[in-house]
């Protein structure tokens, strides 16, 4: 059985469940939901040069079927946690009004957003009082030069801006994510957690995976968490956070001068493809297109889009429910890559990218 198989097949159990377990056990209560897979950048582990061919509008969640799915979600199947992602959800001209019709209806739910930063100065006080909790806001550098050759655009000072104006606006903690590329961007890991730390921001490092357009990942050629620890390791000490990780994906450590006991704050390492952390995965996600996606290198999608437009009566919804239920119930036992015994030779990378998938 290929790697990222579903393995016991057994049917999912009927009745009154209420939540999205899969048949491992694993509960997912964190949706992650995109809402577009368009894109302004161009990052060369996710997007070729030219872009992908964008969805139609008619195919996209509408605003509407958002917060309805939002709602299935967190009414019916114990989702707990939502973060709006992409593609690039600040280039949806509704994303303010999807996080208000969100935020009206799960006044606690934390509502968190993925984004590239362009933009974001002008958007980001309208985000807050929309109802947004927090955002990430990814940034691989802070280098002009190695920025433009890595997004193939020269919008650095619209990110730093975008970065500030959301600090601004409360939108904290601040999280900021980077991909390390060698050569490119990796020499200045340091100085990147540097000025996070500086700012109050949590860093989080994310070991490239093989979700780019253009099928250019290679396992050599990926900066390992292990690296990323030695790279830092030049200027700082790293020790395990004590404090639990409770399904995170990012392994956080504290940070201080090496030398020094004061503790500067901490970084994150999420090493997907190293490290995995399949056992403990919570999440569930949804394509900016209404296919559910129980892991981000599963090749089985399932399609809500079609049942979400069939109606809006209870039935409907119910059917919705168990579509999702039945897709999440096969979600596989790992991803394949780096698990003992799910050697990576059989591992094939999916036909999506991370921008059509929803990262
Ligand atoms: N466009 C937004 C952004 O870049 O933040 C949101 C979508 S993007 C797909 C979400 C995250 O996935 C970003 O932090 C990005 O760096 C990360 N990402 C994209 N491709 C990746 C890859 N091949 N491996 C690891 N992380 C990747
Ligand atoms: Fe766009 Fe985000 Fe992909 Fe970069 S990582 S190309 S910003 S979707």
């Amino acid at each position: 059985m290929p790697p990222g198989s579903p393995e016991s097949g057994a049917p999912r159990p009927g009745g009154t469940e209420t939540s999205l377990v899969d048949q491992f056990g694993r509960v997912a209560s964190d949706m992650r939901l995109s809402l577009t897979d368009k894109c302004n950048l161009r990052c060369h582990y996710c997007m070729p040069e030219g872009g992908l061919e964008w969805l139609k509008k008619d195919k996209l969640l509408t605003a509407a079927e958002i917060v309805r799915l939002v709602g299935l979600g967190v009414n019916n199947l114990g989702v707990r946690e939502l973060r709006l992602t992409g593609g690039e959800p600040l280039v949806r001209g509704d994303l303010v009004e999807i996080i208000a019709g969100i935020r009206i209806n799960h006044p606690e739910l934390p509502i968190s957003l993925t984004t590239n930063g362009v933009g974001l100065a002008k958007k980001a006080q309208a985000l807050a009082d929309a109802g947004l909790t927090r955002l990430n806001v990814s940034m691989d550098t802070l280098h002009h030069d190695a920025f433009l050759q890595l997004t193939r655009r020269p919008f650095l000072d619209q990110v730093l801006a975008g970065i500030e104006a959301a600090d601004a606006a409360g939108l904290a903690p601040i999280k900021i994510n980077a991909v390390l590329l060698r050569d490119i961007n990796d020499a200045h890991a340091a100085e990147l957690l540097q000025w996070s730390l500086d700012r109050g921001y949590e860093l989080r490092f994310i070991e490239q995976m093989p979700l780019d357009a253009d099928h250019g990942w290679t396992r050599e050629g990926m900066i390992t968490a292990a690296e990323m620890r030695a790279l830092l390791s030049s200027d700082f000490e790293l020790t395990p956070d004590p404090r639990a990780r409770d399904g995170a994906p990012a392994e956080r450590f504290e940070v201080r001068h090496t030398g020094s006991s004061q503790l500067l704050g901490t970084v994150g390492i999420i090493a997907s493809v190293t490290e995995p952390f399949c056992t403990d995965c919570r999440r569930t996600r949804i394509t900016a297109e209404g296919k559910v996606m129980s892991c981000l290198f599963s090749r089985t999608e399932v399609d809500l889009l079609d049942l979400l437009r069939a109606g809006t009566t209870t039935a409907d919804d119910d059917a919705v429910i168990s579509r999702w239920q039945d897709a999440m119930w096969a979600k596989p036992r790992a991803h394949g890559m780096g698990h003992p015994g799910l050697g990576d030779a059989d591992f094939v990378q999916p036909d999506r990218s991370m921008s059509a998938i929803g990262g």
